[in-house]
């Protein structure tokens, strides 16, 4: 069966970590004593000002009138009944999505019986909305709305249908049976409501629970038609809890268990479904866990029986690094402590609801977040911490787990210096807060008593302000507090992480990250656990913040944005193979290579997150919008998530070019294959290398000379080792040497280029190979290089354009006169010829004589310049210490891969210099 393989806990567990800290936990678990006395960890400051759930949908109408309206007894304990405990249970919680169709309640009730554990307790959500449609009939029937009446028609016609769909004969009648029943007591409730136009809070829970009660009871009756004996538990019966002051409950472990027991006793059973999310008050009233409490009832339950382990399946892959809705680039934890993911859900990830941990924790049970939708993932497991963890895994972890947010707070400021060394002001203060009952999330004082900020929830900001005016009234009239001001709109920003207590430089990461990304910070708190820094900002730069410290975290040191300038043939092959090897880079490397916009002359397409490269000549087409460079470099660069940026010139420009200047001032890395700014006006060359050393980025151009034949680099490494350079001399030109080359017997010149030119091996006009300003400009990049000052003009270069033919007005005028000037070259070759040697043209760099020149050379048939084939290219460098012998380099120099392929390996070199692993 299809789930088979994924529910069995012990299966679970997949890495080597996990699965030793869970024989570490079994042992635990087998030893009770060790774990039954091992104190509670206390929770951090800000974590104990309060656990009140933010998540109050329906708190509107939670006025604090109490009224029975079920009657469950509560019998005396009956001595025979004795619930088996521990290791043999798991508890299984099922979340809305997970429940939201029957055909997911279908497949929910295969896992649960493909769980081979001896006995399991399952909890369960409303199916997916309708808690909300619950809390809607209330909202309708107080407003005295009549449409409450046909929004409860569609929550019994949704049930109605999910059953009919999943259950025949008995069970369908009963399950009908009992919706009829419970709806016609819900219509008569609604009615009184609507006559009061006000629901009391145990009203509300009594009718918004329903949910739970109809989806438990379905899947129940689908694992039975499956074959297995199963009950399901209104935990209304069992869970007991006492509410608090602020829209919460805390359970009453001991007569929980005592009803679990007598339960037990009347439905003994090994698989039981349980209604998550409801509850009784010790005086039997139905009561809730509040929004999103069913993780919570599932931890409670798994606490009561002691079970080895709480799977929470929903409809993700497990706790993500940040909301995976906010951050696309989160990355799945695998691992989390209980603290971490305490702090993680009170700060904003509704994954877990954040109480759900206390029960489990007290017991060491772990918790398994998993996915419905995906089971071949193995999820997040919560537990504790391996005292022993691996210490090369610690290397590579973040020291920060994750990120979080709570959005639609305010902050409100208690300002003035009447505060400072006046004992009790902080007391006056909470004691405001309480008074209106509202919950603070956050803390912060500043400067001595001068400034106290708190943060709570934006629809209890206006009462807490006018209870703290009203309590500090005589200060503010004596003008010993200046001001209690509130600043709306604000969202919460949480880094949590157990190991950024241990790690220094935490904080400073994270504001260097925000200040980069231009985002104000308006209050900030550590909680003393160290587990969390909390920042509170403008919610409009909530996510922007988010994002930006994510990435700063998460995201790779090696992760290039990167803006392709040209995708003519060489950029086009250049994106082709960056298309093809960005996976294994990543995988292999850590090399994230994002390419974020690419321009050519005309249009130009940019995309926040990384352009895909499988669809770019579509995306250029159809979706370009007008070219500017000045946006792409803004706009590529402006994106403060990618810690580099790199433009790749792929063009033969030198406007272009002439911007190197400005891009390595900003910070920005640049690769080219264009030859226009090495071998252009020495004064501009001679800047741009310092600019570049002080703005520590980096200007790597390879490709200029030979291709992807490693010709700069080879000259750098000899000069950087203290090498001297005497001489470099070599054929630069692919399609010189290949003129050359097959320039023998009894051939002409003429017939040499024509079939050059046929083959595609020339520019269009050949004039443009034959002029030798291309193998100048290379001379003059090495020579540069080398250290000599040398202008393009200071290089005596011999053209084999005939002089006449310079004038011609085409490239086909060119070609049908040229072999009117044959007779020359043949000359020279038979000469040569006679002597037992070969021309080549050739460039050299003259570095004794501090001089370089580009021109026709003949050289021994012995000789390797001698010994090319087709369009190879060869450089031969003579230095110091390669006296005797000179240091060859020889192999293809033109060509789109190569050249692309020299570039790439540019990129690579930039990676490894921002720190990839080799
Ligand atoms: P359920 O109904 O199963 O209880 P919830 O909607 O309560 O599911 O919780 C799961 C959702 O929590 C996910 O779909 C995801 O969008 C959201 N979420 C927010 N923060 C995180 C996070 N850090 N990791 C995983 N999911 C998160
Ligand atoms: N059904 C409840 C809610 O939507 C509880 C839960 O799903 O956890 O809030
Ligand atoms: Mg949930």
């Amino acid at each position: 069966m299809a789930f088979s393989s994924s529910v069995s806990s012990s299966r679970m567990i997949h890495s080597p970590a996990a699965l030793a800290y869970q024989s570490k936990l079994n042992n635990n678990q087998n030893n009770k004593k060790i774990f039954h006395c091992r104190s509670f960890s206390p929770l951090p400051f800000i974590s104990r000002l309060s656990y009140v759930s933010r998540r109050r949908k329906g708190e509107s109408l939670n006025k604090h009138i109490m009224a029975s309206v079920t009657d469950i007894s509560v019998d005396k304990l009956t001595e025979e009944a004795q619930i088996p405990k521990g290791q043999m249970w798991s508890v299984h919680k099922f979340g809305g999505t997970c429940v939201g169709t029957s055909q997911r309640i279908k497949n929910v009730g295969e896992i649960i019986v493909n769980d081979d554990t001896e006995r399991k307790l399952i909890v369960v959500s409303a199916m997916s909305k309708v808690t909300d449609m619950m809390y809607d009939l209330i909202y309708k029937a107080q407003l005295r709305n009549d449409s409450y009446l046909s929004a409860l028609d569609a929550v019994f016609e949704k049930h109605q249908l999910t059953a009919h769909d999943l259950l025949d004969g008995d069970e369908l009648a009963g399950f009908l049976s009992r919706l009829h029943h419970d709806i016609s007591n819900l219509k008569a409730m609604l009615r009184a409501i609507y006559i009061a136009g006000h629901a009391t809070e145990s009203f509300t829970d009594f009718v918004v629970g329903h949910g739970e009660l109809w989806s438990a009871q379905m899947l129940a009756a689908v694992v039975r038609k499956n074959g297995i004996d199963c009950k399901w538990m209104d935990t209304r019966e069992v869970l007991i809890v006492n509410p608090t002051s602020s829209n919460q409950v805390d359970p009453d472990f001991s007569e929980s268990e005592k009803r679990l027991e007598k339960w037990f006793s009347q439905s003994p059973s090994n698989t039981i479904i349980a209604t998550g999310f409801i509850a009784s008050t010790p005086d039997n009233i139905p009561t809730t866990l509040k929004r999103d409490g069913s993780d919570f009832s599932a931890a409670i339950m798994g606490a009561l029986l002691r079970a080895h382990q709480v799977t929470i399946w929903t409809d993700v892959d497990g706790v993500y690094s940040a909301d995976p809705r906010k951050v696309s680039e989160a990355v799945i934890l695998r691992t989390l402590s209980y603290q971490e993911a305490w702090e993680m859900s009170y700060f904003g990830a509704n994954v877990l609801h954040p109480r759900t941990i206390i029960p489990v924790m007290r017991y060491d049970i772990p918790i398994v977040i998993r996915n419905i939708f995906n089971l071949s993932a193995p999820g997040t497991m919560i537990c504790r911490p391996p005292v022993d963890e691996n210490e090369d895994e610690q290397i590579i972890d973040s020291p920060v787990k994750g990120f979080a947010t709570i959005d639609n707070l305010a902050l409100v400021n208690v300002e003035g210096t009447g505060m400072a060394g006046v004992p009790g002001t902080a007391n006056a203060i909470f004691g405001a807060v309480k008074d209106v009952g509202a919950n603070v999330i956050m803390i912060s004082q500043v400067f001595f008593n001068k400034h106290r900020c708190l943060v709570t929830d934006y629809g209890e900001v206006k009462a807490v302000a006018e209870a703290l005016e009203s309590r500090f009234r005589e200060a503010l009239n004596a003008g010993r507090l200046s001001q209690v001001a509130i600043v709306p709109n604000c969202s919460i920003l949480a880094a949590v992480g157990q190991k950024m207590a241990s790690t220094p430089g935490v904080s400073a990461t994270l504001f260097n990250a925000l200040a980069k990304a231009n985002i104000n910070i308006r209050a900030i708190a550590q909680g003393c656990s160290e587990y969390n820094i909390t920042v509170v900002l403008k919610r409009e730069d909530c996510i922007r913040a988010l994002r930006a410290v994510h990435s700063r975290f998460y995201l790779s040191r090696t992760t290039i944005a990167m803006g392709i300038i040209g995708p003519g043939l060489i950029g086009a092959t250049l994106l082709d193979q960056l298309r093809d090897q960005a996976a294994v880079l990543k995988e292999d490397f850590n090399i994230d290579l994002r390419v974020m916009g690419i321009t050519g002359s005309r249009t130009m397409v940019l995309s926040d997150t990384g352009i895909d490269l499988s669809t770019w000549r579509e995306l250029l087409k159809e979706k370009g919008e007008v070219a500017d460079v000045e946006k792409f470099t803004q706009l590529v660069h402006g994106n403060h998530f990618i810690p580099n940026t790199v433009l790749v010139d792929c063009t033969a420009d030198s406007n272009v070019a002439s911007c190197y200047h400005d891009w390595l001032r900003r910070g920005i890395h640049v690769i080219t294959p264009n030859k226009k700014a090495n071998s252009g006006p020495l004064d501009q060359y001679l800047k741009l290398r310092p600019l570049q050393r002080k703005s520590y980025t980096h200007y790597f151009y390879e490709a200029t000379v030979g291709a992807g034949l490693p010709i700069i680099s080879t000259l750098r490494g000899l000069l950087e080792t203290g090498d001297h350079i005497l001489r470099i001399e070599g054929i630069f030109s692919g399609t010189l040497s290949y003129l050359f080359n097959s320039f023998v017997g009894t051939r002409s010149f003429s017939e040499v280029v024509t079939e050059a030119k046929e083959a595609g091996y020339t520019e269009p006009d050949p004039r443009d190979d034959l002029s030798g300003t291309d193998v100048a400009r290379k001379v003059i990049i090495l020579a540069r290089e080398s250290g000599l000052k040398l202008e393009l003009s200071d290089l005596p270069v011999q053209s084999l354009v005939p002089e006449p033919l310079k004038a011609c007005a085409s490239a086909e005028e060119f070609m049908k006169q040229l072999p009117q000037f044959d007779k020359e070259l043949a000359k020279q070759r038979q000469e040569a010829e006679d002597a037992g040697e070969v021309l080549r043209y050739v460039g050299v760099v003259d570095a004794i004589n501090k001089e370089g020149r580009v021109e026709l050379r003949r050289y021994k048939r012995d000789h390797p310049f001698a010994q090319l084939s087709g369009s190879d290219n060869i450089i031969a460098f003579t230095t110091k210490r390669y006296k005797e012998q000179p240091l060859i380099v020889r192999g293809p120099g033109a060509g789109a891969q190569v050249t692309a392929g020299g570039i790439f390996s540019d990129i690579l070199r930039l990676a490894s210099y921002l720190g990839a692993p080799s």
